[in-house]
């Protein structure tokens, strides 16, 4: 393996020494804290070190719904948290949504708002919440200033070709991204600024002197004056903090199907499932409330159990009596914890970090890492 001490002279005086921010975690919130670093200080020498050959984490592997929060994901959270976290939460996401756009070029990451819709069982009764969506249109209407986010939706079903859904609940304000375009366009803003990313090097420990840090990775030591720690899932591995637990999510996509296209992304059952169409092809995702315990892992392993009940929900409902195959399975690692909201925190002089982005780090993983950025800059 390739030590820091047999580099070149080009290799460690033009890359490598005198680092001014070294980031942790190549994913969304590393990447958007190092652009962010790049904006304030175009002088300064920004490294990112990511353990895998590709990000490892989520930022490559999710769903690519660009949402901030779906009705029977919202009346969940209002049984679970305090009323205005929840609204507030819902802003971030939103606020989140609008600095991705500002990023990227919605052509160039596939971003398209299409709406999305939370599906409802035959057996559900809707009429409670049919009177709770007055409320819920105000206050997102008081974050957005757009009217009328939901309505109900009694002919999605009919129009999909799904059995025994009852109608949806249609969020117009929501989109979805391409996942991978995301990334590569990441990258080439990264390339851009004249940010290194050191795929392949894991860090093992961090210890902040006081006038700057040191990093221990199995190539050696690196040194840099401010540490940023966006590793997400990972993050009690090298803190320590256990409020950061990794939270596995498995994903299935099938083979194509001519002509297939859903009109938006989809949710269902409190947002524990989750689908859209791709390429002509159905993604799926979800089922991690069937074994909590067991998903509590940084193993990026598919299960049986849960692939099955993907299987099921696709068969049963979303594509009943139609032929389709399994093309891709993979699982991501989300952070998640307690609380629904990410912690970003100074850990020392020198070293902050920004974690625990749940199932929302499409739409808040840019702000938070530019929150880090400037916590520790
Ligand atoms: C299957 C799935 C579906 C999802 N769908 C959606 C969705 O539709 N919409 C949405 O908003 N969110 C979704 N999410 C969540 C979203 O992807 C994450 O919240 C977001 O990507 C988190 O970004 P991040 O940069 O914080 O973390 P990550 O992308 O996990 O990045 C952390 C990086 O740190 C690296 N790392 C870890 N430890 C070390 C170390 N010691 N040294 C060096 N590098 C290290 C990891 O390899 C990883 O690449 C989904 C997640 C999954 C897994």
């Amino acid at each position: 393996m390739l030590q820091f001490h047999q580099l070149s002279y080009w290799e460690k005086s033009y890359l490598l020494e005198d680092i001014d921010y070294l980031v942790i975690g190549a994913g969304i919130v590393g990447s958007a804290c190092a652009l962010r670093l790049r904006e304030r200080y175009p002088d300064a020498r920004i490294v990112i070190l990511e353990r895998g050959w590709l990000p490892s984490g989520a930022s490559t592997k999710n769903a690519g719904f660009a949402c901030f929060g779906s009705v029977t994901e919202i009346a969940d959270d209002l049984e679970n948290m305090p009323e205005d976290e929840v609204w507030k939460t819902v802003e971030l996401r939103w606020r989140g949504l609008q600095r991705l756009c500002g990023r990227f070029s919605p052509e160039r990451i596939g971003l398209r708002f299409r709406g999305s819709w939370d599906l409802i069982d035959n057996t559900e009764d809707t009429a409670e919440m049919k009177d709770r969506i007055p409320y819920f249109n105000e206050q997102i209407q008081g974050i957005t200033g757009m009217e009328k986010c939901f309505s109900y939706d009694p002919g999605i079903a009919v129009k999909c070709g799904f059995k025994d859904i009852a109608g949806g609940w249609f969020n117009r304000l929501e989109g979805e991204l391409n996942t991978a375009l995301l990334f590569r366009e990441t990258s080439i803003l990264l390339a851009n600024a004249g940010i290194t990313v050191l795929y392949g090097i894991g860090a093992e420990r961090f210890e902040d002197s006081g006038s700057n840090v040191v990093v221990s990775t199995k190539n050696g030591p690196i040194e840099a004056k401010k540490l940023a720690i966006a590793t997400n899932g990972f993050a009690s591995n090298l803190t320590g903090d256990k409020r950061i637990l990794p939270a596995r999510a498995q994903v299935i996509v099938t083979g194509k199907m001519e002509g297939f296209e859903l009109p938006g992304t989809f949710h269902y059952q409190q947002g524990y499932y989750y689908f859209r169409s791709v390429d002509n092809r159905l993604l799926i995702g979800g089922g991690r409330n069937l074994d909590k315990a067991g998903e509590t892992t940084f193993a990026l392993e598919t299960t049986e159990n849960i692939m099955g009940a993907l299987h099921e929900l696709v068969s049963e409902k979303i594509l009943p009596g139609k032929s389709w195959t399994t093309e891709y399975r993979w699982a991501g690692i989300m952070g998640v914890g307690d609380a629904k909201k990410p912690v970003i925190e100074k850990l020392s002089a020198n070293v902050g970090m920004a974690v625990r982005m749940g199932g929302m780090g499409v739409a808040i993983g840019s702000l938070a890492g530019e929150d880090l950025a400037e916590l520790i800059g």
